[in-house]
């Protein structure tokens, strides 16, 4: 069983006891559509183990942060995105815009992103 956090919104997705739009499951990745999408195709990507941002991730568990890389190349490739480009993007501490404090990647396309 993955760490999780009771008082975090991802693990209590990545957990089920609050519902999300899904587009991918396994045990080290939940992807699902943001609740307030900023472009046509928004998706986050969180790992299943509670980390506070993608730079703790990165130094403790570096195929962590790889498999959510890849997984965001994998769903671009499914929303069509891919040819025309996308945006992986994190937030890091309150200042810089994060309000979830699990990592996650923001997957932005379907629109120009220049
Ligand atoms: P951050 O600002 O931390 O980089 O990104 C957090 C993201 O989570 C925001 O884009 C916000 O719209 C999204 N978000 C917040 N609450 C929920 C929720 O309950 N469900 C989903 N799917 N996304 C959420
Ligand atoms: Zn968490």
């Amino acid at each position: 069983m993955p760490y999780t956090l009771d008082d975090c919104l991802f693990c209590k997705i990545v957990s089920g006891t609050i519902p999300a739009d899904e587009v991918h499951r396994d045990d080290h990745v939940v992807a699902f559509r943001d609740i307030t999408p900023k472009a046509p195709t928004h998706i986050l990507l969180v790992p299943t183990t509670h980390y506070p941002n993608v730079a703790e991730l990165a130094a403790d568990d570096p195929h962590g942060l790889a498999a959510l890389v890849v997984t965001a190349r994998a769903l671009a490739e499914q929303e069509g995105i891919d040819r025309s480009g996308y945006r992986l993007l994190t937030n890091t501490g309150a200042g810089a815009g994060q309000t979830v404090f699990h990592a996650h990647l923001h997957l932005l396309g379907g629109r120009s992103m220049s």
